[in-house]
Parts: structure tokens; sequence; C-alpha cells
């Protein structure tokens, strides 16, 4: 088990070199299913197991930032979640009232840990730093990355960067 997750991890860490972080390639190297195709508005994405497969879907009607989000957090969920999984665990990311995210059969904390291991792995932290040192503003960091300018902006504040602008 343990070489198991090694592995994961450092397949990701390969993907993780690149500038988009190539998300969808990096799910289905770990032998994910990965799919994205519309679904009911406010949903943003789940996991599932199906048979013996792991199933991530993407919300198609959302815009392409928000999908790498969802995409990596349904990803972290399968690297430190996946033996709590029973059916599937829907997410509901960007919904304003936060409340109305049903974690089951995860607690919030595993939400919160999922959000910041797809933060880890959207915007790699040595990167994000040296885009920065560059000079970089937020928003031409987050375009780098394909990522919302609102995740980048936590993110740099998570790395403890002041924002260029
Ligand atoms: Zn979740």
């Amino acid at each position: 088990m343990a070489d198991e997750e090694l592995t994961d991890v450092q397949l990701i860490s390969h993907f993780m070199r690149r500038s988009p972080v190539p998300i969808a390639q990096a799910i289905e190297a770990l032998g994910i299913d990965y799919r994205v195709v519309p679904m009911a508005d406010g949903s943003s994405g789940k996991i599932e197991k199906v048979n013996d497969r792991y199933v991530i879907t993407v919300n198609a009607n959302e815009s392409p930032v928000r999908q790498r989000f969802t995409a990596a957090h349904e990803l972290a969920h399968y690297l430190m979640h996946r033996d709590l999984l029973v059916h599937g665990h829907m997410d509901r990311l960007f919904d304003p009232d936060p409340m109305t995210n049903p974690p089951a059969p995860f607690k919030r904390s595993h939400e919160y840990q999922a959000n910041q291991t797809a933060a880890n792995i959207l915007m790699p932290k040595s990167r994000v730093e040296t885009y920065h040192a560059q000079g970089m503003t937020t928003r031409q960091i987050a375009e780098r990355f394909e990522v919302s300018p609102a995740a980048m902006k936590i993110r740099l504040e998570t790395l403890g960067l002041k924002p260029n602008g």
C-alpha cells in the first residue's frame, strides 16, 4: 500500500513539472477514468467507485479553471480518502453557501485537506515562487497555471508572498 501511494505521488510530481499542470493526464496516468460531462447547476464534480475502478467527473458547464480545480480536488480525495469512499462523493465547490456542499461520506476536514492538496498540485510552490520573484502579477501567474486569480491569491497568501499587483 505504501509503495503504491509513493508511486502515485511520484507520477503526479512528474506532471507537476509542467505549466499549466496537465491535471487530466495526471488523473488518467493513475488509472482513474476522467470524464467531463454536463451536470446539474451548482455541482462541480464527483468521485465514485464503479466496480473496481475509480471515476472522476467534472461539470462541463463550469469554466475551464473551475473544472481544473475540481479535478485536482477529486484527485486529492483519491490520494488521501479513497478508502473512506463507499459509493461516491459529490462536490459543490463553488456554491456561495458552504453548507450546501454535502461532504458525505467525508468530513469538512477532508474537504479542507482536498482543497489544500489541489492547490499544491495545480500551483507548485517552487514555480509560483519563481514567477512571483520575476515580478509577475497574481493574474499573470494564475494564467500561467490556468487557475482562477482568486485561487492564486489564496496560494500566494499561503506561501507568505505579497502580490506584485
Ligand atoms: Zn470534496
